[in-house]
Formats: structure tokens, sequence, C-alpha cells
């Protein structure tokens, strides 16, 4: 069942800009064929709305612009800056019937928009605006997530992006602003109501947020699997972990990034922590909650990995029950993307501490993973043909990754997934080892639907 879509909030943000710039103009909404809003990169404050008009003479592109930061405008009014482009590089002065109408649309703004106090039309269009502009460097999906996965359809929302860590490996702005709560709780129900078998509940930390507990409490109520994504920082309160393990969620996944302190804390750049999320861990283990750990890994901890298969089996696999798996993953991007291509470690560089760190957790019966979403490619490891993952990725899981040249004839290329395209750009391909010989899996019939890079 393909997901059904879920409601917009940042897109509707950007609609009600739209449709308030068209009830400014009076114009037929059908004749606004195109939209888009941007903000400039900070420092530079300021907006603009462009819509495209389907002129009986031709397309026209009008943009409108907060008038203080507005530049060579074609004129101005008292709250707002006005230009134009012909969509095909004429100049729409050129043809008399488009000239006469911006000529009536200038006309018709400078009557509207002349006074100190705004216009009704004119404030509706500068609210709307405002309460776009603190999303505008993102998205929808910035915030909630659904996808075909290999067991069915798979949820994630993101409760927004504040922390008690600021991790080096995430891709959020801590300062990003969050939606209402109540989007959530919306979100979710669309997300159950189209099929959702699992349903992910991240952050930001996502136990600073007020609806985690009755999110998860509904989500495994209405028979999804239940995760929660958290530094374990919280769990340390007693009463709140046990309110989190009585919504019945199936299972948390904990970031650890790191069996030492200092690399931890250099990771999470949050000092200290290291030393309570593994309480945390242990607390979560010993009151029943499933845990997995997830360990991101970048040039940091790439060299250290054997030592974090060996604290987490010696700390939580053999004194506790509990412990579900351990995931290796590469950074998906960080928010800062000079440091992420500084920090993706090359797979050639980590392949010794990889393999090690997946036989020891193997060896002490610990399910270990470093395929799939965000993962590694096969080659990561010293005997890819030994690895078989579960299914190939779905297109959405995908995202940008590709096949390089090495990638071209190796045997495991029909089970692996390649690498992202930013990390061949920071590491190269040099790193990449093709598996020779005939293809290691039987049966297998082509290759995964990806891009090779030319
Ligand atoms: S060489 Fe390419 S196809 Fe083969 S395992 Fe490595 S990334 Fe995958």
């Amino acid at each position: 069942m393909a997901p059904a879509p879920l409601s917009p909030f940042v897109g509707a943000l950007a609609m009600a800009v739209r449709e308030a710039l068209v009830a400014l103009l009076a114009l037929d909404p059908s004749q606004a064929v195109a939209f888009s809003l941007a903000a400039p990169p900070p420092p530079t404050p300021g907006w603009i709305a462009s819509l495209t008009l389907s002129l009986p003479e031709g397309d026209l592109i009008l943009d409108v612009a907060g008038v203080t930061t507005a530049r060579d405008a074609w004129f101005r009014t008292a709250h707002l800056a006005w230009s134009y482009r012909s969509s095909g590089g004429r100049d729409p002065f050129s043809q008399p019937e488009l000239a006469r109408w911006l000529h009536a649309l200038r006309e018709t703004a400078t009557r509207l928009d002349r006074s100190p106090l705004a216009p009704p039309p004119v404030r509706a269009l500068l609210d709307a605006v405002d309460r776009y502009l603190p999303f505008s460097r993102l998205s929808d999906e910035s915030y909630r997530l659904l996808m075909d996965g290999p067991d069915g359809a798979a949820g994630i929302l993101w409760l927004g992006f504040g922390c008690d860590q600021d991790c080096v490996v995430c891709w959020q702005d801590r300062a990003a602003p969050s939606p209402p709560p109540e989007l959530f709780s919306r979100w979710l129900d669309e997300m159950l109501s189209a099929g959702a078998r699992s349903v992910i509940l991240s952050g930001g930390e996502p136990t600073r947020h007020p609806s985690l507990l009755d999110l998860a409490r509904r989500a495994h109520a209405a028979g999804a699997h239940t995760i929660v994504e958290t530094n374990a920082l919280r769990l340390l309160d007693d009463d709140y972990r046990r309110a989190l393990l009585a919504t019945g969620v199936d299972e948390l996944s904990v970031s650890l990034h790191a069996a030492d302190a200092v690399t931890s804390d250099a990771i999470t750049r949050a000092p200290g922590t290291h030393a309570r999320t593994v309480a945390g861990i242990e607390a979560c283990l010993r009151d029943g909650l499933p845990v997995g750990i997830h360990c991101v890994v970048e040039r940091a901890n790439a060299s250290s990995l054997a030592a974090h298969a060996d604290f987490v089996v010696a700390r939580f696999a053999r004194p506790l029950r509990g412990l579900r798996r351990v995931s290796y993953s590469l950074p998906t991007r960080y928010a800062d993307q000079e440091r992420y291509r500084r920090g993706l470690a090359p797979v050639d560089a980590l392949r010794p501490g990889l393999t090690a760190a997946l036989r020891t957790l193997r060896g002490a019966g610990v399910e270990a993973r470093f395929l799939g979403m965000g993962g590694f490619p096969l080659c990561a490891v010293e005997d890819p043909r030994a690895e078989r993952p579960a299914a190939a990725l779905s297109e959405g899981e995908r995202g940008d990754r590709v096949y390089a040249r090495p990638c071209e004839g190796c045997a495991v290329r029909p089970w692996c997934g390649g690498v992202p395209a930013a990390y061949l750009e920071a590491c190269g391909e040099g790193g990449l080892r093709p598996v020779r010989g005939a293809s290691a899996v039987d049966g297998a019939k082509g290759e995964q639907p990806g891009r090779s890079v030319p």
C-alpha cells in the first residue's frame, strides 16, 4: 500500500503566503501557476516570494520582497519591493498587453500600500511571511517521513531539534523551531491510518518533548513497532524511565559513539555525558526496556570500533539482558557541511576495526548491523561474501547513494547499497575494495537500481 500523504506544515505556511499575495493583487488563483518563497542565507535578512503568472501574452514572474532588504527593485511601496522577470527572457514591456498589465499592477500595489499602517491585505501578506520565515530553511520532511520499508510502511517523527548534546555528526540546527506539539499527534494518526508497521520517535532529543509519552503509548497501542531514539540522559530519572516503560515502547535506540569518554564527549560536544548515557542504558536494561545501541562512525571514532564492541559486551551484554542490537552507520550529513567532508572516514581505515567489532558482538550473541539505510557498503568489512542483507534498499532508503568505478564487476554489488555521493567526494573511491569472482549471491539477477558515477 502506498503511504498516504501527511498533512503539510512548512508547505502550508508557504502556501499561505502565496494565497495572501494572490488576494492582495486580486488575481485569479489559477493564473498563478508556480510559486516559490526563499530567504537569503544569514546574515542577510529578508525574503523574496516569486509568483509565475500565466497571462494570455505569456508567462511573467513577479518577485515581491520586504522593502527594507530588496535591492534593484522595479518599484517600492510602503512595505514591499516589486520586480518582474519574463520567463522567456523577452522584455515584457515590449509586448503591449503585458506592459499594460504591469502598469495596472504597479498602480494597484501603489494605491494599496502607501501608508505606514499596512492595510489588511498587505498586513495579511506580511504576517504570513513572518509565520513562514523561521521555517524557511526546513521542509515538512525535516519533521516527519513515511516511507515504504522492507517490513511495510515505516514512519519517523523528529520531535523538534532541541537537545542536551550537540553531536558533530548531527544534521540538525539546534536552534531550529518546532511545529506545534499537536501536529505530531496528527501526523502519527495519519501514519497509523496509512498502515505504518513501525514508528520511530526521534529528535533532537525526544525525551525533552512534552508529547513523547503520549505518542509512544498511542503508536504501540495501535500495533506499530515503536522505537524511541535517545541519548538516554533523561532516562536516569527513575520516574520518567518507568513512565516510558509503561507506554509499552518496543525499543530504545541509544546513541553511543565510543567506549571512552574523551572520544564520546568530543563527538557529542557535551562533557560528562558519556558516563550518564552509559548509566542510562544500564538503568533501562535493568528495568526491562529493550535497548539497541547506535554508533555513528566518523574519523574521530573510526579507529576505536573494536574497543566500542568490547565495551558494549562487557558493560551491557554480559551482565544484563535486553540488549537488542548494535548498529554502525555512516553519518548522514552534518549541520556543518565542511565538517561533514572532513569527518567522513575512508572505508579502508575502518575495515579492520569494524570487522573485529562485528565478530566480537556476534560472538557474544548480540545482533550487529552495518548495512541498510545510512549504513556502509559491503566492502567495509573483510569478508563481504559472508554478509547478506535481509533486503535490498528501497528507493527511499537509497537516497543519493551511488556506485563507483571499483563497483563495476564487484561480485556482491547485487546486495550492496554503494556509498553516498558525498562519501566519494570526500574520501574518493580508493578505499572501496571490490569482490572479485562470480557473484556471491545464488540466483542474484541484475543489481540494485542505483546510479553509477560517470
Ligand atoms: S566495491 Fe562497490 S559494490 Fe563492491 S562492496 Fe564496495 S561499494 Fe559495494
